[in-house]
């Protein structure tokens, strides 16, 4: 009894008013666990927190993705693609300075030097994520859709059949549950729907989830714990004084706090360089589109060959995919989304996406790190800045991992994983 008074009395002499910048799935899982600390929290956000990557994306909770977009081949893949307007990968070039060395970078970090390096800690922080998620949905009871079926890469040609296998077998060495699956033990893990494909790599290790449920549930938990929210405003400002932000300007109120958060996804960098922090960012569009049509489909699964992915969601199926680095824009190409209606066709032959649905496809921006890990911690140019940021294909997978440790560097306690690989001044 004394303990639990000595630590309550101890939470409220260290609690802290923190203002973060966004409110994506980054966002709201740091603000879960800085008021599980016992610290005052306030979000800001530019949209009415309906849209955007943390509510299109594939909902997948996957650590078999163990190697980043930055990978060796990927560099020419990207060259090649770049007149293709149906291509998943598309690097739009561009006359801008950020872009140029952001690609760069991107460029140096296309090695197996660096995959090797990357991918203990891409599992690391996924695998913990996956934990969080589970423990948030017992704690809070949650009801957010989250099932442990694993993830299928189905392949359609020998070639990508013993690529994937490969990633299988590295998933493996670190400790992952995926193994191969022949045609006919697809049809037994999908029976319900005719696939076109020769084999798969299978990783159980895998989670999904509906992204909408997490989000909407999750925001409606923050304003009951009494988590202030402001939409529709957007930061325009900060104001630095001796290496601290003061206040910051939105284009409604000066804000002030102890400590920041910059969680801003593919708009972060824009942010940080009021800080003299460049922090190399680009915005990677992606799209999905959704039927509600009864599909057959259980499986998660990626068609390989055209780097589509599609989940079983709650209510309806979600296909999606494309890695568009072209700016910071929503315009839909639909083109792009046409390849990605093909490519389910391909797949799974009974499907058709009807004109309707691709006609209400969405896209959000993927915020693209050079080397494929996020940026979480804090910069030497800012003492109470915490940027959480640039989780580029693997932010859902990520998030309660990347809030938990917003939380613990907030309130100086030990972090739950080593935070070297993450540090926002590393250099590429
Ligand atoms: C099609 C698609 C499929 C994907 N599938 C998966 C998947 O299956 N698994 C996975 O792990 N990841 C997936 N991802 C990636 C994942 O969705 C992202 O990494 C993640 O959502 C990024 O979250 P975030 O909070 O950093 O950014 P966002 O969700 O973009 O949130 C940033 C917020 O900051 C706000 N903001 C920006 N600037 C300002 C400002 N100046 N002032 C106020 N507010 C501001 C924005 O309005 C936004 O709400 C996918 C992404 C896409 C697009």
């Amino acid at each position: 009894m004394v303990f639990r008074w000595f630590n309550l009395i101890n939470r409220m002499e260290m609690s802290k008013s923190v203002v973060i910048i966004g409110g994506g799935i980054i966002g709201l899982c740091s603000a879960y666990y800085l008021q599980k600390e016992g610290h005052q929290v306030t979000i800001v956000d530019q949209s009415n927190l309906d849209g955007g990557a943390s509510y299109v994306n594939a909902g997948y909770l996957s650590p078999s993705h163990i190697i980043p977009l930055s990978a060796p081949g990927v560099m020419k893949k990207g060259l090649k693609w770049m007149f293709n307007a149906s291509s998943p990968l598309f690097i739009k070039p561009r006359l801008d300075l950020d872009f140029l060395k952001w690609t760069w970078a991107f460029n140096k970090s296309c090695n197996a030097n660096h995959v090797a390096k990357s991918a203990p800690v891409i599992r690391d922080i996924s695998v913990l994520s996956q934990k969080l998620y589970d423990d948030i949905k017992t704690t809070e009871n949650f009801t957010f859709q989250y099932e442990k079926k694993g993830l299928l890469m189905l392949c359609q040609t020998e070639k990508m059949l013993e690529e994937e296998l490969k990633m299988a077998d590295l998933a493996k060495s670190l400790g992952l549950e995926a193994k191969e699956v022949t045609k006919e033990e697809i049809k037994k893990l999908e029976p319900n729907v005719k696939i076109n494909a020769i084999g798969a790599a299978y990783f159980k290790c895998d989670h999904h989830t509906t992204p909408q449920e997490f989000m909407t549930e999750m925001k409606a938990y923050l304003k009951q714990a009494g988590i202030t929210f402001f939409t529709n405003e957007e930061v325009k400002d900060l104001e630095v004084q001796q290496g601290e932000i003061t206040s910051i300007k939105t284009n409604k109120q000066i804000l002030k706090a102890d400590e920041f958060v910059l969680a801003a996804g593919a708009w972060s960098n824009l942010l940080s360089k009021k800080l003299g922090l460049k922090l190399l960012l680009q915005g990677g569009k992606g799209y999905s589109v959704n039927t509600e049509k009864p599909t057959g489909i259980t499986m998660p699964a990626i068609m390989a060959e055209s780097k589509a992915a599609l989940t079983p969601m709650h209510g309806f199926t979600r296909f999606a995919g494309t890695m568009e680095i072209a700016g910071i824009n929503h315009t839909i190409n639909k083109v792009r989304v046409e390849a990605i209606a093909n490519a389910v066709t391909r797949f799974y032959p009974s499907i058709k996406l009807t004109q309707e649905e691709k006609d209400n496809a969405a896209c959000g921006l993927r915020p693209v790190s050079p080397d494929g890990l996020p940026y979480i911690g804090k910069s030497k140019k800012c003492n109470n800045l915490t940027i959480a940021a640039g989780h580029a294909m693997m932010g859902w997978s990520m998030a309660t991992a990347t809030g938990k440790l917003v939380s613990e560097i907030i309130s100086e306690l030990k972090p739950s994983l080593e935070l070297t690989s993450y540090h926002p001044d590393r250099k590429f």
